[in-house]
């Protein structure tokens, strides 16, 4: 190639790096793909200052020979398409091209890969080859790549503080990690090991080489199908959750896609049992032929659409809400084995008279983690088909947790979050209910309003006839309720319709009656719920428990938190050290 040629590629990759290049995950993306593809194993990445420094990726792969080594750094050049059908990597490859030239255009980047035979080592500085030499013959690729942006220092500001640009490169070998559990992937920072896979295929170690051992315990395995697809994963349970929607991972055929009504569709099927805010561990792969399936493939992001959607998402739905609605879900307060430390050495020499004497031990103070309660257990209780144990109350604590036991354990009760939880599913069910009669009052009362309140409300008439209330204007800035539903709760009818009518204030305009009516169940079940510091009697506190066992969802109130918590015999055993002591001493 002649050098003006040269010089012209080198400013197009300048230029294109650019728009490739937005942070180091880019890069890290990049190159574990091409290990990907090369079909590695083992991938290894290492990085220096989040990667700003260098990052390097090892892999035990099928490695390039020295011409596709060489090649490897132009711009168009194509690597070989193995697999014409596979869909992803056509719509890739224009990218991929570039990607490696770009790179290679602002940094240092040294290559050394053999194919089992002799090796290669490329060096390339800026994007102008150094050396090209012999290396060693251990199959595989080791790339490096140093420096980034060196010669573009505008280009060095974009990148982010290194906590944030190691953030992206987590999540994103966590993801990929997570798409190929049979690949072991290994990632480092500054040498210490940030993640470290199995690579043994499977996805519930996978999880727990990503998330840890309590969020790999509360997972729960789903599979489903139709006719069309075939979905299979794990989902977590509701009390385990995170702020954001980054850990509802979905994959297609392998591939992770991003589909935000597919998320949406998972996480609705949590609703109720943890709060709005929050967002479940969640990893599903749908299996599907490709000709169902339409990718848009952008080089940051993949989004997908799906023909037969409607099909996918009652399955998934209904996947997701039958199996969290087949568990117990009382979380457990679960102590951490004590561990035994040794004494640290400088204890022996220091002479303090006043201590009288020293524990031979020291233990890790108590950590409590919370889990599902035993899966025996559970299973036993799946069988009786009854979701929650009997409970029997003890006593009350400050009017506002109620202690009960069963040959399990001792139970903590949240009272205000059980009442309100019956009450919801009681409001829930009258206001979806159309056939409720109303009640005449014998003495109608007046509700009054300000001017601004008075317009909303008499534009939302008909939202209050169709919940069975006889409403009509009175005077200036006052309506007049004549007739109110039979549903709502005796003694509290004014303050009731208050509420609703406070809530049709705040509604606004984007209106939505299903909205309200879940809005409305909530507000007033927390209203007329038992506030904390109410003592009530053992009967009412037997009565309490009762009605939420009877609920389709006992274990957590309206609002997502949890009513009821539970302690094993023998977590208590523990944490009053009588585990492994004569239990009568
Ligand atoms: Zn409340
Ligand atoms: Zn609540």
């Amino acid at each position: 190639m002649s050098k003006i040629k040269v010089m012209d590629e080198l400013l197009a990759n300048k230029i294109a790096a650019g728009e490739v290049v937005e942070k180091c995950a880019s890069v890290v993306k990049e190159l574990v793909e091409n290990s990907i593809d090369a079909e590695s194993t083992i991938i290894k990445i290492d990085l220096i200052d989040s990667g700003i420094k260098e990052i390097k990726v090892t892999d035990n792969g099928i490695g390039m020979v020295r011409e596709d080594a060489e090649l490897a750094f132009f711009r168009h050049a194509t690597s070989k398409i193995k697999d014409e059908s596979d869909l992803y990597r056509i719509n890739t490859l224009g990218f991929r091209g570039e990607a490696l030239a770009s790179i290679a255009s602002v940094s240092k980047v040294t290559l050394k890969t053999s194919t089992g035979e002799l090796g290669t080592i490329v060096n390339i500085n800026g994007g102008i080859v150094e050396s090209i030499t012999n290396g060693d013959a251990r199959k595989g690729t080791i790339i490096s790549v140093r420096d980034l942006f060196f010669n573009t220092p505008a280009r060095l500001k974009h990148l982010k503080s290194l906590q944030s640009e190691l953030a992206n490169i987590t999540d994103y070998i966590n993801k990929l990690a997570l798409s190929h559990p049979n690949i072991k992937f290994t990632l480092t920072n500054n040498e210490v090991v940030v993640l470290n896979t199995d690579g043994t295929g499977n996805l519930l170690k996978t999880i727990n080489a990503i998330y840890g051992t309590e969020v790999s315990r509360n997972m729960f395995e789903v599979t489903c199908e139709n006719d069309d697809y075939e979905v299979s994963g794990y989902i977590s349970a509701p009390f385990i959750n995170r702020s954001s929607r980054n850990h509802i991972v979905t994959l297609v055929n392998g591939r992770i896609v991003r589909n935000q009504e597919l998320n949406r569709i998972i996480n609705d099927g949590y609703h109720s049992y943890k709060p709005d805010n929050r967002y479940p561990i969640v990893v599903l792969n749908i299996e599907v032929d490709p000709s169902l399936i339409d990718v848009n493939i952008h080089p940051t992001k993949m989004d997908i659409k799906f023909s037969k959607f409607d099909g996918l998402i009652e399955l998934i739905s209904n996947m997701v809400k039958s199996k969290i609605g087949k568990k117990n879900l009382i979380p457990k307060i679960e102590v951490k084995d004590e561990v035994v430390i040794e004494k640290p050495k400088y204890e022996e020499i220091t002479l303090d008279l006043e201590r009288v004497s020293e524990p031979e031990v020291y233990y890790n103070p108590i950590e409590i983690n919370t889990s599902l309660i035993d899966t025996q257990v559970d299973e036993d209780i799946e069988e009786k088909g009854e979701r929650m144990p009997e409970i029997y109350p003890v006593g009350l604590v400050h009017g506002t947790y109620i202690i009960g036991q069963n040959e399990l354990g001792m139970y903590l009760i949240d009272q205000h979050a059980a009442k309100e939880r019956i009450n919801y599913e009681y409001y829930k069910e009258k206001l979806g209910n159309p056939k409720n009669d109303s009640i005449s009052l014998l003495f109608p009362f007046v509700i009054e309003l300000t001017n601004n309140e008075f317009i909303i409300v008499k534009e939302k008439l008909d939202v209050l006839r169709s919940l069975k209330f006889d409403v009509e204007e009175f005077g200036v800035n006052s309506v007049i309720i004549k007739s109110h539903p039979a549903w709502l709760p005796v003694g509290y009818e004014e303050v009731s319709t208050r509420k609703i009518i406070e809530i049709i204030l705040n509604t606004g305009s984007n209106f939505s009656i299903v909205k309200f009516n879940e809005k409305l169940a909530i507000t007033l079940s927390c209203k007329l719920a038992i506030k904390a510091n109410e003592n009530i009697t053992l009967e009412e506190q037997e009565q309490l428990i009762n009605d939420l066992r009877k609920c389709d969802n006992p274990f957590n109130c309206p609002h997502g938190r949890p009513t009821t918590i539970f302690y094993s015999n023998y977590d208590l055993e523990k944490l009053f050290k009588r585990s492994g002591f004569d239990k009568i001493v």
